[in-house]
Parts: structure tokens; C-alpha cells; sequence
């Protein structure tokens, strides 16, 4: 297999998190896709997309089988002009 992206062959089946925004609050969902090594492109086969459409479809509505792992900060300062 080939990254379509960059033609680099180093393609890893590897354990990324998808972040599904909801509201404020971000999902991790953990997924194992081949991920090419040199320019970080993901492939996911259908059934993980399948799997994700679902979990995007439903857990807005449902928010279950969810647990904290941390928070999400926002820093207020700006820079200044
Ligand atoms: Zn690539």
C-alpha cells in the first residue's frame, strides 16, 4: 500500500483518537487506521467510518459510554497589537 498523499510506503496500523466536537466539550474516540508514517495521512476503512458516522450521529443526542479524561482550557489573554 501506498499513501496516496505523499507515495511514501511506511503505512503503520496505529491507535489515533478522532475528536468529535460537541458543543464545547471534545470526544477522543480511539481508532485503529493505518496511518502513513512521513505525512501523518489516515486511511479508515469503511467500517470505521461507519463506526464513527455512528458515534457523530447519535452522541450529540444520547452523550453515553463516555468518560472525563481531562478538560479543555482556554487561555484569555491575547496577544497584543
Ligand atoms: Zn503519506
Amino acid at each position: 500500500m501506498k499513501c496516496i498523499i505523499c507515495h511514501g510506503e511506511d503505512i503503520k496500523i496505529t491507535e489515533v483518537k478522532e475528536e468529535l466536537p460537541i458543543g464545547n466539550d471534545i470526544v477522543y474516540i480511539p481508532v485503529s487506521v493505518p496511518v502513513c508514517k512521513t505525512c501523518g495521512e489516515r486511511y479508515y476503512d469503511r467500517r470505521t467510518m461507519q463506526f464513527l458516522e455512528g458515534i457523530e450521529l447519535n452522541l450529540p443526542n444520547t452523550k453515553t459510554g463516555l468518560k472525563e479524561v481531562g478538560k479543555v482550557l482556554m487561555y484569555e489573554a491575547r496577544p497584543s497589537v
